[in-house]
This record gives structure tokens, C-alpha cells and sequence, in this order.
């Protein structure tokens, strides 16, 4: 069988693997050009990667099991239908436009909504013993959160008649963003959150921020939503610039070997001089104690289970 036959007969699960296997690939490849982009560099434990993999392979069987059960009633009854003929680009470009913008605006009231008790113990707690994402965290996620985020896609394509083109784009979308946003490393470039055109599209340092910060930045795709309802988190950009001077300050960029060589023919001055550049707050102690927290909640106030969040980690 071939690849192409294999992810249509496992999809979505194969996308998954996929997106596993060649993300793995290029972690191995470049691993001193990622350590330099690390958003925190002692964030990882075991106990807590091992209870990903435990929680991210229910999720993965239950939800899509599930999804894709939805999809095919949706899909054999009519609900869910598509346009298959060809369409110009822009129509293309404005019912993706279309699927970004809702689906940001569904994830981020969703999401914070998810953070009130006793919906944060019963359905988003699971993804929040994550403090410092990885890959896996990505999936590490209750299975009623999956259906509730993932559940958008059938929802949306029942509702509006899409092309099957623009179908194309949103899939990857989905798991890209959801990769990347959990990677635990920074590949944009510097400037992205300096300029009007990039900065409303969130950064892995954004949602990193989430997981160790807790109350800050709930967005999906956009910062959009957090900047109306002033739930940004204040020193993420002054953050990500640290993140990305510590990159450039780096040579990491370099081949493993070649890397390790350069880094021994600096000594040990770098290394401290990297550690007094990089940041200025304590970063992977695990906790969501963030004492600038100063931003009153308007639409939930600041409900009684942030505490209890924070100590349960
Ligand atoms: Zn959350
Ligand atoms: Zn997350």
C-alpha cells in the first residue's frame, strides 16, 4: 500500500503519525539549531512526556473515532456536503478566511470558558499538566476537549458549503498550528511580532506562555481576541524578543558536531553569558503563579480555581 492510499484509509490518525514521524526526523537532524530556539530550556520531564503519550493515545483513539463516526453520518445524510468543481483562488483564500477567523473566535471562548470550574477539572485540566509542551502535548488532551475543538470542522462544513479545495488547506492547517504552537521552540523570525501584517497570528511562545503562565493568552490562531478582552500576556513580546536574541547569539545553527566544536572552542564564557542574556524571569519551575497578574478578567471574573490549578501541579 502506498503512503497515499495508507493516510486515506487511516486518516486522521495517519496525519498525526506522519506529522510525528517527519517532525522526530528533522528534531534529530537539527538538534543544536532547535536547543538555541528552546522557549524553555529545562521545562521537560519524563513523568510528565510519559503521561502525554498515555493521555494523547486515548484521546487519539476515542476522539477520532468519534469525529470521524460524525463526519460520515454528516457526510451520508447530506449535512456535511462540498463543492468539488474548481474555484478561483480568492474563493478559496476567503472561505479559508472564513474557517480561520471562526474557528479562532470558537477556540478562544471555548478555551476560556474550559477554564472555569468545573469544566477545567472535568474536561481542560488534562492539557494544562503540561507546563512545558512538547510535541506530545499536542494530543495530551481530554478527549471532550478534542471533540469540542475538533468537533468545529464538521460543524462548520455542515453550515457553510465549502470546496473540497479549500478542505485541502484547512486539515493541515489544524495539525500544523497545533504542532507548532506546542513545539516548545521558536521559529519565527524576529520581527514577526514587529510588523502590523504577522503580529495578530500567534507564535509558539504564545501558547508555550499559556501552559506556563495559565491565565494569559488563550488564542488559537490569532492574538486577536486577547487583545480585545486584555487577556495578552504583557511581557509576551519583550519575551519573545529574548527568545530570539538568545538564537541569534547562538552559532548553534551549525551541524550538531560542528556546533559542539564551536561551542568548545568558546569556553565556558558563552555559557554564562548566554544564561545572563537570556531571560529575566525564571522560567520551568513549573508553576502558573505569574505575580505581574494584574488584568481583570471582564467577561469570567477571576473565578476561585486559578489557585487551586497552580497547586495541583
Ligand atoms: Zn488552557
Ligand atoms: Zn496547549
Amino acid at each position: 500500500m502506498g503512503l497515499k492510499d495508507w493516510i486515506i484509509q487511516y486518516s486522521p490518525l495517519s496525519y498525526w503519525l506522519v506529522a510525528f514521524i517527519v517532525t522526530g526526523f528533522a528534531v534529530a537532524l537539527y538538534r543544536g539549531w532547535f536547543k538555541a530556539r528552546k522557549i524553555q530550556p529545562k521545562g521537560f520531564k519524563w513523568t510528565i512526556f510519559r503521561n502525554e503519550a498515555i493521555y494523547g493515545t486515548i484521546n487519539v483513539a476515542v476522539s477520532s473515532t468519534f469525529l470521524v463516526w460524525i463526519t460520515k453520518v454528516g457526510t451520508e445524510s447530506g449535512v456535511i456536503a462540498f463543492h468539488h468543481e474548481p474555484a478561483a483562488w480568492w474563493v478559496i483564500a476567503l472561505e479559508y478566511a472564513l474557517y480561520f477567523f471562526l474557528f479562532d473566535t470558537w477556540f478562544y471562548w471555548l478555551h476560556r470558558w474550559m477554564h472555569n470550574e468545573p469544566f477545567y477539572s472535568l474536561i481542560h485540566k488534562i492539557h494544562h499538566k503540561s507546563t512545558s509542551p512538547n510535541l506530545l502535548t499536542t494530543i495530551s488532551v481530554n478527549p471532550l476537549e478534542s471533540l469540542v475543538n475538533g468537533g468545529f470542522v464538521p460543524l462548520f462544513t455542515a453550515v457553510f458549503t465549502v470546496h473540497s479545495e479549500t478542505m485541502l488547506l484547512i486539515t493541515p492547517t489544524n495539525i500544523i498550528m497545533g504542532l507548532y504552537v506546542h513545539s516548545g521552540y521558536e521559529f519565527l523570525p524576529r520581527w514577526w511580532n514587529k510588523t502590523w501584517a504577522t503580529k495578530w497570528f500567534i507564535t509558539a511562545t504564545f501558547h508555550d506562555q499559556h501552559h506556563k503562565y495559565f491565565r494569559w493568552n488563550f488564542g488559537g490562531y490569532t492574538t486577536i481576541w486577547d487583545y480585545v478582552c486584555n487577556t495578552r500576556r504583557t511581557n509576551y513580546e519583550s519575551d519573545f524578543d529574548q527568545i530570539k536574541a538568545r538564537a541569534a547569539t547562538s552559532k548553534a545553527i551549525a551541524p550538531p558536531a560542528v556546533a559542539a566544536r564551536a561551542e568548545q572552542q568558546r569556553g565556558a564564557g558563552l555559557s554564562l553569558k548566554r544564561k545572563k542574556n537570556f531571560h529575566g524571569e525564571e522560567w520551568g519551575h513549573g508553576g502558573h503563579g505569574d505575580k505581574k497578574f494584574s488584568v481583570p478578567n471582564p467577561v469570567f471574573p477571576v473565578s476561585p480555581f486559578l489557585p487551586r490549578g497552580n497547586s495541583s501541579f
